[in-house]
C-alpha cells in the first residue's frame, strides 16, 4: 500500500542478505497497491527479470514474512496475499465478487476494540479485521 516503508531499506535494517532477485521482487512488493498473491508477484517479478522463479517468489515472500517486514493476509479465497508491513495500522474490505480490497482507518473503531478488550480484562496490543461486502451500485 502506499505509505508502507520501502521493503529494502527494511531488509537491510533486519541484516538480510539482499540479493538481486530479492531486490527486484521487494520493490514489486513495495509498489503494489493490491494485495497481491504469489501468483501475482511472480508475473510482476519475472517481467523484470527473467530468471526469478516462482520457487523463488515463494522462499522470499516466507522470508520478508519471517523477518516482519511483510503481512499476509487471508481473504477468504484461499489465497494467501500479501502486503509490506505498513507504516500506520489499517483494516481492510473485501469485496467479494472482484476480490478488490479497499484499505480504511476508523478512530471510533479502533477505540471501541480496545475498549472491548480491557472490558474482558486485556490490554489490546494487536487486531485485523475484514469486512467483506458486494458493492451496492456496481454499474456492470
Ligand atoms: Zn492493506
Amino acid at each position: 500500500m502506499t505509505g508502507s516503508i520501502d521493503l529494502e531499506t527494511l531488509c537491510a535494517e533486519k541484516g538480510l542478505r539482499i540479493t538481486e532477485q530479492r531486490r527486484v521482487i521487494a520493490r514489486v512488493i513495495s509498489e503494489a497497491e493490491d494485495h497481491p498473491d504469489v501468483e501475482k508477484l511472480y508475473q510482476r517479478a519475472s517481467a523484470i527479470d527473467k530468471g526469478i522463479s516462482i520457487a523463488t517468489v515463494y522462499r522470499t515472500v516466507r522470508l520478508f514474512e519471517e523477518a516482519g517486514i511483510l503481512d499476509r493476509h487471508d481473504f477468504g479465497d484461499g489465497r494467501a496475499r500479501y502486503e509490506a508491513a505498513p507504516e500506520a495500522h489499517h483494516d481492510h474490505l473485501i469485496d467479494v465478487e472482484t476480490g478488490k480490497v479497499v484499505e480504511f482507518v476508523d478512530p471510533e473503531l479502533e477505540a471501541l476494540q480496545k475498549q472491548i478488550a480491557e472490558r474482558l480484562g486485556y490490554r489490546l496490543v494487536d487486531h485485523r479485521m475484514e469486512l467483506y461486502g458486494v458493492a451496492i451500485d456496481r454499474k456492470d
